[in-house]
């Protein structure tokens, strides 16, 4: 955390250039497209990290949830995550039930009669580490920020805990830690993506559902699985420019 409180000032100021910009991303778009609109010019020599998750693969084990936990040392309190895994269920009569109790860390389980199904699918959900980030604009003291490769973090040593970005967040990402009192959410694992690992999430994942590498190279597992997929991101109508791009997104999904 010293290398990123020393250039702090820095990333907030490109956060604001990007914010101001004219960053834009249709429903669908390729990758190229993806990674130049949303290139911080300063940065191009380094990776733009990026999250793709494939809904078609995803069983709802809930493992993706309880590694985040350990990794990220989240409070054990339910309903404190960095990443969780909602279940949605499609009746025959239209109605949609949305279910993730406990943010799906001890496996999802069907609630609904088999006879009352039309479809069911999983959906993991996290940061969107948004390019545009409503989060970033709406914090007073510049605690929230954009990393030179494209995170959205927060400086615990900066955050007033005063909840601006939690409310302007509006995939629900945010949470206040309730012993720091200060605001977490995803970090992509930066900790570990600096290692050149993965993160947690994406390491225990037993079916590849979730893809994590950079943008700007062709060459990652991430580009080759946006080449190969009509991705979409979540809330599009926002342009909060998500780098979280989902496989297979339904049009009930909020
Ligand atoms: Fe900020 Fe929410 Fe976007 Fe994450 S998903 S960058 S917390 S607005
Ligand atoms: Fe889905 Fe993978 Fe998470 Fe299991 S670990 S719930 S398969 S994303």
């Amino acid at each position: 955390m010293d290398r990123i409180n020393k250039n702090r000032r820095k990333f907030f100021q490109t956060s604001v250039a990007l914010v101001g910009g004219t960053i834009f991303y249709s429903l669908i778009k390729p990758f190229e497209a993806i990674a130049k609109e949303t290139t911080i010019e300063k940065n191009v020599d380094k990776p733009l990290w990026g999250m793709g998750v494939d809904i078609e693969k995803c069983i709802g084990c809930g493992k993706c949830t309880a590694a985040c936990k350990t990794e990220n040392k989240v409070p054990e309190v339910p309903f404190y995550f960095r990443t969780w895994v909602e279940q949605y269920t499609v009746k025959n009569d239209g109605t949609v039930k949305i279910e993730s109790p406990n943010g799906g860390i001890d496996g999802l389980v069907q609630s609904v009669p088999d006879e009352d199904i039309f479809k069911s699918f999983m959906v993991p959900k996290l940061c969107n580490h948004c390019s545009n980030a409503p989060c970033v604009q709406a914090c007073p003291v510049g605690a929230t920020f954009v990393s030179p490769d494209g995170v959205v973090l927060v400086d615990e040593t900066y955050c007033i805990g005063c909840r601006y970005c939690i409310q302007a967040c509006p995939y629900g990402a945010r949470y206040i830690d309730p012993i720091k009192k200060v605001v977490d959410k995803c970090t992509f694992c930066y900790h570990r993506i600096n290692e050149g690992l993965q993160p947690a999430c994406v390491e225990v994942c037993p079916t590849d559902a979730r893809i994590f590498g950079d943008l700007r190279d062709k060459k990652s597992k991430l580009v080759k699985f946006l080449q190969k997929n009509q991705t979409q991101v979540l809330k599009p109508h926002l342009n909060t420019h998500s780098k979280v791009f989902y496989n297979g997104l339904s049009s009930e999904v909020k």
